[in-house]
């Protein structure tokens, strides 16, 4: 019998981890729990170290160290606290395949340690690409690590690949829901609170996103993220708006035909296939029913209602460490909206500012990263406050 794969999960009390445990926890045959870190959901990392007999647990915040401890180290629980520990212990032997389900630019440090070691890593913190893609993707190259997209259009665009041969990619089409504004006139788009934009149509994600998907910001978040995992230029990346989240995106090649990967809108499928690659495993979701469904719907994207879409686009032709400006700025606002501080088209305006007033640097270094996020999160700050 083969060996189980076995797993860490960086993450694994946010939407993508708890999906992760989910699809494991379907198929113990395959999969174990090596490790799972979370950043302060203590509660939820105790039960979920219980079930899935997890042998190294990290709690980030040093805090909730001490209340993780109680509950697990009488059991022979080994429980760590803080990212340093995070990004020691993803290089274990014992790891085989790490999932990237941090949010934004905290997943960064782990990530690389994991791909420094040579993992495997199913990636779903696009953040990380997008603040980092040219480092990220050197240090999987340099090291043997492997990077499987977890956001579902990059798995989509993946599976596409798989039946490309070696044909180049013309253009790959990545396909947006348009998110809960997408049919909204501009002005109520302005006065939209977060509860609103939190009610997203077709997918089941962490707060975070979910804002991002309805400014569109997580849109162009993706393209850098195409870039940077397909080795595609911007202009070959297209988005189509598709609120059925059907088609999960497609890939053309130059004769012009198109290959699509489609399914219902559910995260467990990309979780699934990256943890399986390549065989595919049941998940437990709902399959298509292309006559109940009847009909697919697309349009252009509106950069007009959704600045933020266009910000990325501009992001990425400048290059260097201006994404990871435009990302260092997003997370301050969109924490900022979260909280009701800011208006809907405050995102976009201080995303703006941060391209604007970025002391760029054309091929940063990782310092010039963490410089610039740090630099332009106390900038997005400044406007706030
Ligand atoms: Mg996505």
């Amino acid at each position: 019998m083969k060996r189980k794969r076995r797993i860490a999960i960086l993450g694994s009390t946010g939407s993508i981890g708890t999906q992760t445990l989910d699809v494991i926890r379907q198929h113990p045959d395959l999969f174990e729990v090596e490790l799972i870190s979370a950043r302060r959901s203590a509660d939820l990392l105790v039960r979920q170290a219980l079930e899935f007999d997890a042998a190294h647990v990290v709690i980030c915040d040093e805090a909730r160290y001490q209340e993780v401890a109680d509950a697990l180290q009488p059991r022979g629980t080994k429980v760590w606290a803080g990212v340093d520990s995070l990004c020691d212990l993803v290089g274990m032997e014992s790891v085989d395949i790490v999932v990237g389900a941090m949010v934004g630019f905290s997943g960064l440090r782990p990530t690389l340690a994991a791909l420094r070691a040579g993992k495997a890593v199913a990636l779903a913190n696009k953040e990380t690409l997008v603040a980092a893609g040219a480092i990220v993707t050197r240090t999987a190259r340099e090291h043997g690590g492997v990077i499987l997209p977890v956001d579902s259009e990059h798995s989509a665009i993946f599976q596409c690949l798989l039946a490309a041969g070696d044909n180049p990619v013309e253009k790959v089409h990545l396909t947006a829901s348009g998110g809960p504004f997408r049919t909204w006139e501009r002005l109520r788009i302005a006065g939209a609170t977060a509860a609103q934009a939190l009610r997203h149509p077709n997918w089941d994600m962490g707060a975070k996103v979910t804002i991002d998907s309805a400014t569109m910001m997580n849109k162009g978040f993706e393209v850098i993220e195409a870039k940077w995992l397909f080795d595609l230029e911007p202009d070959q990346i297209q988005v189509v708006v598709h609120p059925e989240s059907v088609i999960h995106s497609m890939v053309e090649f130059t004769d012009g035909a198109v290959i699509a990967q489609l399914g219902c809108p559910d995260m467990r499928e990309p979780i699934g296939f990256a943890l399986s690659f390549p065989q595919r495993v049941t998940v437990g979701n709902k399959k298509l029913d292309f006559a109940a469904l009847g009909s697919l719907t697309f349009e252009a994207p509106d950069t007009e209602r959704f600045p933020c879409l266009a910000l990325a686009y501009e992001a990425i032709r400048r290059g260097g460490n201006a994404p990871c400006a435009l990302n260092a700025a997003n997370e301050v606002a969109v924490a900022a909206y979260l909280k009701d501080l800011i208006s809907f088209y405050d995102i976009a305006k201080i995303g703006e500012r941060a391209l604007a007033g970025v002391n760029f640097v054309a091929d940063p270094s990782l310092e010039d990263i963490f410089e610039t996020n740090r630099e332009t999160a106390a900038i997005a700050d400044g406007y706030i406050h």
